[in-house]
C-alpha cells in the first residue's frame, strides 16, 4: 500500500495565468511531483525489502534517495498551497509583526527570499521556515530538495527554483519568475502554516 498520494491542486492547471502557465503546472504537478511521490514510495518498499532480506548494502542509496523523494513530495505538497490565483500582496497580523522582528521589514525579508531563491546554485528552493528550537523565522537556501537544512524548520512558503518550474516559460530569467511569484502568493496558507508550527511548544527541546 502506497504511504504518500499526489495531492489535487487546489485550482486549475490554467489558474495560475500568466505568471505561470498551464503548460508548466501541469508537468510540473503530474509528472514532477507524482514523481516525488512514486519515488518516495518505491524507497519505502525496497527499505523494507531489504531489511527482510538482511540485506543493507545498498542502505546508504537508498537513503539518499528517500530524503531526496520524500523531500520533494513535502516541499512540492506546500508550493501548490503556497499559491493562488488571489495571491500577492503583503501578510498582517502576527506573521507580519514576525517578519519585521526577524528581517527588519517585509522589504529587506522578501529582497533575502529573492535573492536565496535566484541564487540557488544547480536546483534548489528559497524557503521561508520556523525554526522551533530558537522560536524564530529564518530563509533557507535548499539545495535539491534537501541539502542546506536545519534540522526541525518547518517550511511555510516555497519558492521552487529548479528549471522544471519557469524555463518553458521564462527560460534563463529566473529573477523574472521569481519576481512573478510574489504575486501568486496565498499569505492566508502561510500564515496558517506560521500559526500551526507555532503552537507546538518547542518539539526539538
Ligand atoms: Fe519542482
Amino acid at each position: 500500500m502506497s504511504v504518500y498520494t499526489l495531492p489535487d491542486l487546489p485550482y486549475d492547471y490554467a489558474a495560475l495565468e500568466p505568471a505561470m502557465s498551464g503548460d508548466i503546472l501541469e508537468l510540473h504537478h503530474g509528472k514532477h511531483h507524482a514523481a516525488y511521490v512514486k519515488g518516495a514510495n518505491d524507497t519505502l518498499d525496497q527499505l523494507a525489502e531489504a531489511r527482510d532480506k538482511g540485506a543493507l548494502g545498498g542502505l546508504v542509496g537508498l537513503e539518499k534517495t528517500l530524503a531526496f523523494n520524500l523531500s520533494g513530495h513535502v516541499l512540492h505538497s506546500i508550493f501548490w498551497s503556497n499559491l493562488s490565483p488571489d495571491g500577492g500582496d503583503r501578510p498582517d497580523g502576527d506573521l507580519a509583526a514576525a517578519i519585521d522582528e526577524h528581517f527588519g521589514s517585509f522589504d529587506a525579508f522578501s529582497t533575502q527570499l529573492s535573492t536565496a531563491t535566484t541564487g540557488v546554485q544547480g536546483s534548489g528552493w528559497g524557503v521561508l521556515a520556523w525554526e522551533p528550537l530558537g522560536q524564530r523565522l529564518i530563509i533557507e537556501q535548499v539545495y535539491d530538495h534537501h541539502g542546506n537544512v536545519g534540522h526541525g524548520s518547518v517550511p511555510l512558503l516555497v519558492f521552487d527554483a529548479w528549471e522544471h518550474a519557469y524555463y518553458l516559460q521564462y527560460r534563463n530569467v529566473r529573477p523574472d519568475y521569481v519576481q512573478r511569484l510574489w504575486n501568486l502568493v496565498n499569505w492566508t496558507d502561510v500564515t496558517r502554516r506560521f500559526d500551526t508550527a507555532r503552537q507546538v511548544p518547542n518539539p526539538l527541546a
